[in-house]
């Protein structure tokens, strides 16, 4: 099952909103194939398992990261294969909690006579794809709040240049952004960086880009009324973030990042909506050159942060902390 997890990594930031979904099948303690959920709407993890077998899987036992689905989606159901395929035993490590499943699919290979086994690497499965269970059981999306700052706490600068992080953890932002199904943030963002909030060289599924604030502020000409056709641009007059969460969540936006600036992050740090904080830190003190410190709130999340992150990754001379909010609780 580790290494089924392992395979359902690889399909982060391809596959949302769907889960990412790794797959063995082993028989005569080898195994004879293995696969993953790779894209978004292209054939499933247990598919693409019983394709690689290098030999016949009947008889075989399946490990899978999640409950096979069982409904006529973008693909045929996957409990259909694996009845046809003749496989034993399936051990999925956790069920489907969204209702087109919901314990269905094991259901429909009980009754064809398939040992089903369930709760092996449980936690790890739910933790790989936690967007799509808090989504599927709550109705609410998963809102990742990221930004950037000098070493000393800026949020911007004054100096012309446009950047305070480094190229490399710009990158690693496309990443994060490829994963999400909207990008926020506030109107004066808009009118003070002029940004593009798209994923970086577009792989033909661009986030959706919400703002918050007035219309009426609105820069003539900039980046995202250009492109507005092409790739849609989202505005919210109000200032609730909970309508506003709900109203993306209606649209199926399961994941959002929040990207500022200061203004909106505190917003959303101090109504306690933040499942996932990322806090990219130059190694640059700005001094006069800083403008816009991080709110309270923010160094308050950010020393948490330090003391308790669930990952820390060095970009250059940037580093990248990540925790979860129940790291925070
Ligand atoms: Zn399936």
């Amino acid at each position: 099952m580790k290494l089924a997890l392992e395979l359902a990594k690889k399909g982060l930031g391809s596959v949302e909103p769907n889960p990412a979904v790794g797959c063995i099948i082993i028989k005569n303690n080898k195994i004879i194939g293995t696969g993953f959920h790779k894209k978004f709407g292209s054939a499933h993890a247990e598919i693409n398992a019983l394709k690689s077998c290098k030999k016949s899987p009947a008889g075989a036992t399946m490990y899978i990261t999640l409950e096979p689905c069982c409904h006529l989606g973008k693909t045929p159901p996957c409990t259909n294969a694996i009845i046809k395929a003749g496989i034993k035993k399936v051990v999925a490590a956790v069920g489907d909690p969204t209702g087109k499943v919901g314990g269905k699919g094991f259901k429909i290979l009980k009754k064809a006579g398939i040992e089903v086994e369930t709760g092996i690497c449980q936690k790890e499965a739910e933790k790989l794809n936690a967007p799509f269970f808090k989504f599927a059981k709550t109705k609410k999306q998963w809102v990742i709040v990221k930004w950037a700052q000098s070493k000393d706490g800026f949020l911007a600068r004054t100096d012309g240049k446009r950047w305070l992080s480094n190229s490399a953890s710009r990158k690693d932002v496309q990443k994060i952004r490829k994963k999400t199904q909207a990008i926020l943030v506030g109107i004066n963002t808009v009118i003070e960086d002029n940004p593009k909030l798209t994923v970086r060289p577009d792989n033909g599924r661009q986030p959706l880009r919400v703002v918050l604030g007035s219309k009426s502020k609105w820069p003539k000409n900039c980046y995202l009324s250009k492109t507005a056709k092409k790739w849609p641009v989202c505005v919210f007059n109000g200032r609730n973030l909970n309508d506003v969460l709900i109203k993306l969540g209606k649209k199926t936006i399961q994941q959002v990042l929040v990207e500022g600036g200061q203004k909106v992050i505190t917003s959303f740090l101090k109504q306690n909506l933040a499942d996932e904080i990322i806090v990219y830190t130059s190694n640059e003190k700005l001094g006069s050159k800083g403008k816009v410190k991080s709110s309270q709130i923010m160094m308050k999340n950010y020393n948490r942060l330090k003391k308790n992150y669930s990952s820390k990754k060095s970009f250059g001379k940037d580093i990248r902390l990540t925790g979860l909010r129940t790291n925070h609780q």
